[in-house]
């Protein structure tokens, strides 16, 4: 039974919608959950990781296909560098439609509401509330809410329609899962090269029985070429081909990533969350750890936003500082990556890599090395490694103005 007044609406039922409605039902908040597909889950663009501190807000250790403690990771030319502890987990690689669904069902254990095959058709922002036209299965409901939030992805119906403008970054990402793939139990390999990743780097992640392995950059690094040739390329004719030659592909994916968080992710009774919002991390890609941050961090906030229906001027802007940081960390982040990676040509990721492979170098990484945080290993190697302080100007500007 669906009722006519809500206190939340949220759209899209993905880990970040599932974890927000989640934690404001928590709050002994009313909140409609809506989906326009027919189940959780499906279909996903997403390599399956997630990092420990997401993992450990959700519990889903039943999700997990393989544990990732460690990583092999080759230069352009083929340096090798290998790191981690067996003991220290650094990400989890789940099921991600397994994952989904248990997000979204601590949602509906704590009272929300879902419908599926469900997406909005228009919504309005009145003094009081939000009213909301929903296409359920083809028949039109008109519902109110307090707030409408939008985290419905990278695409988000929610940001275009109240025109929240767009991810400052936005990279794109192709994926295959095969059999066959020869790798190390627990270890991922990332491989660099202009050939196969311009910019950035492809990835052969162990996921159970399957292997996913992908590549993603930015379109104007692709010119002509897709992220689908090019990993192509990485498979059929780079130095690292044997490794793919028993691959039998079972499922491939494609999708966009949006790393550069939008000006003002609230405004008026409308907020946009996750990818919605541009959050994914620059260094990875990975979104979900991010997502359950900004709902985090807003949370306190948007409870007493939408328990005493104020929505001011100055109570928009308190909710858009609180995720200040997240901002802060994001252009850091990309700002190193740049540095370190986007930026170099082959021959100078040829050079890093010679550096990186030093043994107190690759210490420094097994120690402050974080998927979460790169910046606490990114400003040490900048200042300890005399190598890199040629890069400390370059990436000093981008550090303090990012
Ligand atoms: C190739 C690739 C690999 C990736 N690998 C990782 C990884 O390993 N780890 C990681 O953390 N992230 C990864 N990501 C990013 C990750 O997939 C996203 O950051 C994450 O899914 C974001 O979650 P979300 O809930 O914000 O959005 P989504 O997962 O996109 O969920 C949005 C939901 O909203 C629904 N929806 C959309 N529009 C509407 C509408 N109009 N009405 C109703 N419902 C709607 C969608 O059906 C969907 O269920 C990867 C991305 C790509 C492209």
């Amino acid at each position: 039974m669906i009722r006519d007044n809500y206190d939340v609406i949220v759209i899209g039922a993905g880990p970040v919608g599932g974890y927000l409605a989640w934690k404001l039902t928590e709050k002994g908040l009313s909140v409609l959950l809506v989906e326009e597909h027919a189940e959780i889950g499906r279909p996903f663009q997403c390599a399956g990781m997630v990092n420990p501190s997401a993992m450990d807000k959700i519990g889903a250790f039943d999700t997990v296909l393989t544990r990732i403690w460690g990583a092999r990771m080759y230069s352009p030319s083929g340096t090798e560098i290998v790191i981690g502890d067996p003991d220290t987990t650094r990400t989890w690689s789940v099921c991600r439609k397994l994952f989904d669904e248990r997000v979204v069902q601590l949602s509906l254990d704590s009272g929300a509401d879902l419908l599926l095959s469900t997406k909005p058709v228009s919504a309005t922002v009145t003094k009081s509330g939000v009213d909301i036209s929903l296409d359920i299965h083809g028949e039109i409901k008109q519902i109110q809410c307090r707030m409408l939030c939008g985290a419905d992805g990278a695409h988000s119906w929610v940001r275009r329609t109240f025109k929240m403008g767009r991810p400052k970054e936005l990279l794109i990402g192709f994926q295959i899962e095969v059999t066959g793939y020869t790798g190390e139990e627990g270890r991922l390999d990332l491989f660099t090269g202009d050939d196969f990743a311009p910019g950035f780097f492809a990835w052969a992640i162990p996921s159970g029985n399957t292997t996913r392995i992908g590549n993603w950059s930015l379109p104007n690094k692709l010119g002509e070429e897709s992220c689908e040739d090019l990993l192509e390329v990485l498979m059929k004719s780079s130095q690292w081909k044997e490794r793919f030659s028993n691959c039998k592909e079972v499922g491939r994916y494609c999708g966009p990533v949006p790393a550069g968080l939008i000006h003002r992710p609230v405004i008026d009774r409308v907020a946009v969350f996750g990818d919605a919002a541009g959050l994914c991390k620059p260094t990875t890609g990975g979104g979900i750890g991010k997502g359950f941050e900004q709902v985090d961090l807003m949370l306190p906030k948007l409870v007493e936003a939408i328990t005493t229906n104020d929505f001011t001027q100055s109570t928009v802007k308190n909710l858009n500082d609180t995720i200040s940081s997240l901002r802060r960390n994001q252009n850091k982040s990309r700002a190193l990556r740049n540095v370190f990676l986007t930026e170099s040509t082959d021959e100078e990721l040829d050079e890093l890599f010679s550096v990186w492979s030093q043994p107190e170098v690759i210490d420094l990484i097994n120690q402050l090395g974080d998927i979460d945080n790169p910046i606490p290993l990114g400003i040490k190697m900048l200042k300890d490694v005399p190598e890199f302080r040629r890069l400390a100007s370059k990436a000093a500007s981008a550090l303090i103005w990012g």
